[in-house]
């Protein structure tokens, strides 16, 4: 059975958060409001999606200066031959993202991953109002703007093992319902609180390792 890797974008395949680092830039001033709602996320008061409609109402940004903002970050270097090197074993490796569109599409590019399928909230702007859209919501889960679990379910019934490799509290449905977790930072401390099965990773060079054989990150933890 071929596996489908279902990898978290921020956080994960880029170190850095570059969603919550735009959040953060663009809406100066406005920290205490940005914190109550992370807080109130945190404890499950609201969801992702509802989360993230009233970041953007604080956000103040062009499309163009948040691409700018965005390329001062970039991706573990050891994605895209993980990546090539999943692709050549007929391995399926998909981005599922609670971040934005505009960087998601830009960073890959980049790394030279057009061909990567990718899923992620998206940013409409008028002028330097910033409207959130979510492709992907799904009513049977109601929290997350882009709910991880469902595209779980789609490789599985397309007849892959789903491994989802993240690092947040975003990736909670995702991990739930994927055949494998691998986890770092809060989803790690999440999983062994929750009684989830998960196997720590550090970074891309020990999953690409482990492609070549050196370990195997799917065993039991
Ligand atoms: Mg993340
Ligand atoms: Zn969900």
């Amino acid at each position: 059975m071929p596996d489908a890797f279902l990898c978290d974008f921020d956080g994960t395949i880029a170190p850095q958060d570059i969603g919550a680092a735009i959040v953060q830039r663009f809406s100066a001033g406005r920290d205490a409001e940005r914190r109550a709602l992370l807080d109130r996320w945190r404890g499950e008061t609201i969801g992702h999606r509802e989360m993230i409609e009233a970041e953007c109402r604080l956000l103040e940004a062009d499309e163009a200066e948040t691409l700018e903002f965005a390329r001062r970050f970039s991706i573990d270097p050891e994605f895209a031959p993980f990546t090539r090197e999943r692709w050549a074993r007929g391995d399926a490796v998909m981005v599922v993202s609670e971040g934005f569109d505009v960087y998601v599409r830009d960073q890959l590019a980049r790394a030279g991953l057009e061909r990567l399928p990718w899923a992620a909230n998206r940013l409409r702007f008028e002028g330097r109002r910033v409207t959130p859209e979510f492709p992907f919501y799904d009513p049977s889960c109601g929290g997350c703007g882009n709910c991880k679990a469902q595209h779980a379910r789609g490789w599985r019934a397309r007849g892959y093992r789903v491994i989802l490799i993240g690092d947040g509290l975003s990736d909670r449905c995702g991990a739930r319902a994927a055949d494998r977790v691998l986890a770092r930072g809060e989803l790690l401390d999440w999983c062994r609180r929750e009684g989830v099965a998960a196997r720590p990773f550090e970074s891309f060079a020990d999953l690409g390792r482990a492609a070549r054989g050196a370990l195997d990150p799917l065993s039991p933890v």
